[in-house]
């Protein structure tokens, strides 16, 4: 169970009885939050810093717990935050400023002296943000009652991006042959995104894992097919090419499982040994949380496990994506966002059907393939780019829709949204912020949930949506 340490602030000029008054507060908060947001992680409390020794020691707790997410601090009364430094400097996990108070409301009738300097957060607090801000720690401060809904929901959110951030850093990415020739954004700073995000991202040789797959049983493949036939309707008479999709994805699952990884990518310009471009074992593999990243592109592959691990236990669905093509009826502009065969079933709002059929570039054995039309509702596009001297996030509001027409057509799993605040200015935003064409689109996750991960890493951050104007563009365009 993921963990969330609390560590209260006071100091021991208030004598012995205010610091058991402090610790019984914060005990009767910590079990607070472990009723309400006890499915999502468990909060521990640590003993109340007094001096910087007990700062030091609740930090490295926190630092050094495998099991802990991140930490949520609150000045109870004043702590002077000189005795924060050192602590502080130990910290390596997400921070949350919690800027509250054991009471509601004031108590008019009886209120002295004590009562002040017990419950001095406004106070406390203050002396503790200047702390955070003079040593430049990203964190999140999320302010009210801790017992009101909202700052609850707040703590929450903060709950699952960090746990997304620990995720982050653990994550090993698996790269299947390069980023594919003369393509510039899926291409990027590994050893920069290692140390920002934490992300391994090495290459394996795709000869190991069709020798892996080579070795998958017959039986393993069966077991495969009854899964698929279980949940999509098979349309193709081709069962051999499905089958070989099937081994693909045993085989890719076995590799990942033994080398530690949660994500990988591949390319169509390098498939030796394999028969087809693996299509529904991505697709299924994206289902479980996989993250994958076409055509080398690392970056993608590892922002999508990451929104993908941010997003669970939320309704909606989160995925990687591709920009492919508009309908430009003016007042009704509407994109359709799809890929060569990759669409992660996670956004199937039909069931899906398993096809084989050719793919047109690759030079490879017609693909088998889950096609589906998307998941509708109001989502985020997601995307994040290397500009050389940093990495930047971009993040636009988008509203899914469903598709005006069917496209019988059409041979792949697809997603259709509107742009905002209208397309002209959205995508021309895009443009300018220099968003790749692959991006993760989530309904589950919101554009505070991107803005706050964004700040903790240290990323730039750009956000597009019903707030962008021609002005904005302007400003995207200068590079401000
Ligand atoms: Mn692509």
């Amino acid at each position: 169970m993921d963990k969330l340490y609390f560590v209260v602030g006071s100091q021991d000029l208030y004598g012995d009885e205010c610091l058991r008054q402090v610790a019984a507060d914060a005990k009767v908060m910590a079990d607070f939050f472990n009723e309400k947001l006890g499915a999502k992680v468990k909060v521990e409390l640590l003993p109340t810093v007094v001096n910087s020794e007990t700062c030091i020691a609740d930090m490295r707790k926190v630092s050094c717990d495998d099991e802990c997410i991140g930490v949520m601090t609150w000045m109870h009364t004043f702590s002077p935050a000189k005795m924060w430094i050192k602590g502080l400097q130990e910290l390596r996990k997400p921070l949350l400023h919690l800027h509250t108070q054991a009471n509601e409301k004031l108590p008019y009738d009886d209120i002295d002296m004590d009562f002040m300097n017990l419950n001095q957060a406004a106070h406390g607090d203050r002396e503790y943000g200047f702390i955070l801000a003079r040593m430049r720690i990203a964190h999140q401060v999320v302010a009210g009652f801790y017992r009101h809904d909202d700052v609850v929901e707040k703590i929450g959110k903060f709950v699952d991006v960090a746990r997304a951030i620990n995720f982050s850093r653990h994550l090993k990415i698996a790269a299947f042959g390069n980023n594919m020739r003369e393509v510039a954004v899926t291409d990027g700073d590994r050893v920069e995104s290692q140390i920002r995000y934490g992300w391994e991202c090495n290459y394996f040789a795709l000869g190991d894992l069709v020798a892996v797959i080579n070795a998958v049983t017959d039986a393993e493949v069966d077991a495969k097919m009854n899964e698929y036939t279980s949940k999509y309707t098979m349309k193709t008479t081709n069962i051999e090419a499905v089958r070989e999709q099937a081994k693909y994805e045993v085989g890719l699952e076995k590799f990942l499982a033994k080398n530690g990884l949660g994500a990988f990518t591949d390319t169509f310009q390098d498939l030796h040994g394999l028969k087809q471009l693996p299509g529904i074992a991505c697709q299924n593999l994206m289902g479980k949380g996989i993250g994958f990243g076409p055509e080398g592109d690392y970056k993608i592959s590892a922002l999508s496990a990451v929104l993908m691990k941010m997003a669970e236990g939320r309704a909606g669905a989160t995925g990687f994506i591709e920009d492919y093509t508009y309908d430009l009826t003016p007042g009704q502009e509407l994109e359709l966002a799809s890929h060569m065969l990759e669409v992660p079933v996670n956004f199937a709002a039909t069931k899906p059907e398993i096809d084989v059929l050719p793919l047109g570039i690759g030079g490879k054995a017609d693909p088998a393939r889950l096609i589906f039309d998307g998941v509708e509702g109001d989502g985020v596009q997601v995307t994040l780019v290397d500009m050389g001297t940093h990495f930047r996030i971009i993040c636009a509001d988008i509203e899914l829709v469903k598709q005006p027409k069917p496209m019988p057509k059409l041979p792949v799993a697809r997603i259709m949204y509107r742009h905002k605040p209208n397309f002209q200015i959205g995508t021309a935003a895009w443009c300018y912020a220099g968003g790749a064409h692959h991006s993760v689109v989530s309904t589950a996750l919101k554009r505070e949930d991107i803005a706050m991960f964004a700040k903790l890493t240290g990323s730039e951050f750009i956000a597009i949506g019903d707030d962008t104007t021609e002005e904005c563009l302007e400003k995207l365009a200068r590079g401000e």
